[in-house]
């Protein structure tokens, strides 16, 4: 009955409020939050985005202590969800939580629908792991097998996989397909060992296509677990069966059975690495794009260039700043970025960047020196690196070409000129060239 109760001390809160407050107030913050459920732990509302759920609290937590007996620790027994008006569940700080949203008809697929490869952003961090997860799509059970996806938090893992998922069901519904966490298949083990239907599981499982398993780190110190996936593992591969893993850390680094570890490194080991600044100005524009949102390019790049380590991060400030524009109506303006997301931007001190510091990076990646690069030396070994650096100077320093050249030994401004053109033409080309230039950029970003 205590269930009940809650709902109603809600009913009765809500109409507290009516009377204290003025109907448009009312209807903007109080009108949109549900009652979800109610459990023994307390009332689950729903809330269009998390401004509602502060100004909740910010304002009536003293009056919400007179209707839901507060916790032993003083807390109030309320949970809240952020349900956004197009009913897709997403949490701000969180996004995209790995859960489904959408059953499947053939059978529960338990794929997130947002994660594909067409929104899968690609860059020099994870063009690598996104082509052979293309190719394991393309050709399950056929090119690399397992394909191992290692990398830190937010980065796509789960993203690739369940991408993964997707293209295969849809270019062949027959094949059977499960993606599951490490935490559901031992779930799973669980229960089917508690009603003795393991033998049934374990049918199941071996009958599979594809297993897709997610964050198989969890899988560390649960022994019998263990031993019970590496059977599943085995007998699949063994059919030439399709399976794809992720995890924190490379096979080497886990703590799991040297066989189960050795077995995983049979197929492909791929690194999903930290996307780099251009990389994440294209996902800050997609993620805003798919919301509906219009963002200029310059804030896209600030969120970007302060957004750096996760991009599970950088897709919790492009909610929060929709649901705050959507809220109040307004355009994303950098004045709005910087209240909006405060806390959540990162701010290095900016390395400035000279041309000795290019120089530097430059005479490293190519292995010369930098008075080599200073002197008048016409040979391939050196011209070459020395082009490359002044095409990074005057791409990425804010000073007349004049001025540049001349820190190259006196150069003239249109040599200068000539090398930035030559080795842009040139990278169209080019890829080898073209990642030299990342990393040497990258390098100079450190
Ligand atoms: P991980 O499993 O590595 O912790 P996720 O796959 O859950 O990370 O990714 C976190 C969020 O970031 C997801 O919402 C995902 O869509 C997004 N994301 C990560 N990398 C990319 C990318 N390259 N392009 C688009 N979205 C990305
Ligand atoms: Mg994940």
């Amino acid at each position: 009955m205590l269930t009940l109760n809650l709902e109603t001390a809600w009913a009765e809160f809500l109409n507290f409020v009516k009377t204290k407050q003025s109907v448009v107030e009312y209807t903007n913050w109080l009108a949109p939050i549900r009652v979800l459920k109610s459990t023994e732990k307390g009332i689950v509302l729903s809330v269009p985005n998390i401004f509602v759920q502060e100004y909740l609290l910010e304002n009536y937590t003293k009056e919400l202590a007179n209707f839901f007996t507060p916790n032993n620790d003083g807390s109030l027994p309320l949970f809240f969800i952020i349900e956004e008006p197009d009913e897709q569940t997403v949490t701000v700080e969180e996004p995209a939580a790995d859960v489904p949203t959408e059953k499947d008809t053939v059978f529960d697929l338990r794929l997130n629908r947002n994660y594909t490869f067409e929104d899968f952003i690609e860059g020099p961090s994870n063009q690598f792991v996104k082509s052979a997860a293309i190719g394991v799509a393309m050709r399950p059970g056929k090119t690399y097998n397992p394909l191992f996806i290692h990398g830190g938090v937010g980065l796509g893992k789960t993203h690739l996989l369940h991408s993964i998922g997707h293209f295969i069901h849809q270019n062949n519904k027959k094949l059977k397909i499960q993606c599951i966490t490490t935490e559901g298949f031992i779930n799973d083990l669980v229960e089917h060992l508690k009603s003795k239907s393991i033998d049934q599981m374990k049918r199941f499982y071996r009958t599979l296509d594809v297993l897709l398993v997610d964050d198989i780190q969890f899988l560390e110190g649960r022994g019998n677990f263990e031993e019970e996936f590496s059977q599943t593992f085995e007998a699949l591969i063994n059919q030439g069966k399709q399976i794809v893993i992720t995890s924190d850390k490379p096979p080497s680094q886990l703590r799991l059975s040297e066989r189960l570890t050795a077995r995983m490194e049979w197929g492909l080991v791929a690194n999903i690495g930290v996307p780099d600044l251009e990389t994440r100005v294209a996902i800050v524009q997609h993620k805003a794009e798919k919301k509906g949102m219009t963002i200029p390019s310059s804030i896209a790049f600030f969120i970007a260039e302060h957004i750096f380590s996760n991009v599970r991060q950088l897709e919790g400030a492009i909610n929060r700043l929709g649901a705050y524009c959507r809220m109040c109506g307004m355009d994303v303006t950098q004045e709005l970025v910087e209240k909006t997301l405060g806390e959540m931007l990162q701010f290095v001190p900016k390395k400035r960047i000279t041309v000795d510091s290019i120089l530097k990076s430059v005479a490293s990646m190519f292995n010369v020196r930098v008075n080599d690069l200073k002197s008048t030396s016409r040979t391939k070994e050196i011209a070459f690196p020395r082009q490359v650096a002044m095409y990074l100077a005057k791409e990425l320093i804010n000073e007349s070409l004049v001025k540049l050249a001349s820190s190259f030994g006196g150069k003239t401004h249109s040599t200068l000129l000539h090398s930035w053109t030559k080795i842009k033409k040139q990278m169209e080309n080019d890829d080898k060239l073209k990642r030299q230039i990342v990393m040497t950029k990258q390098n100079l970003e450190i």
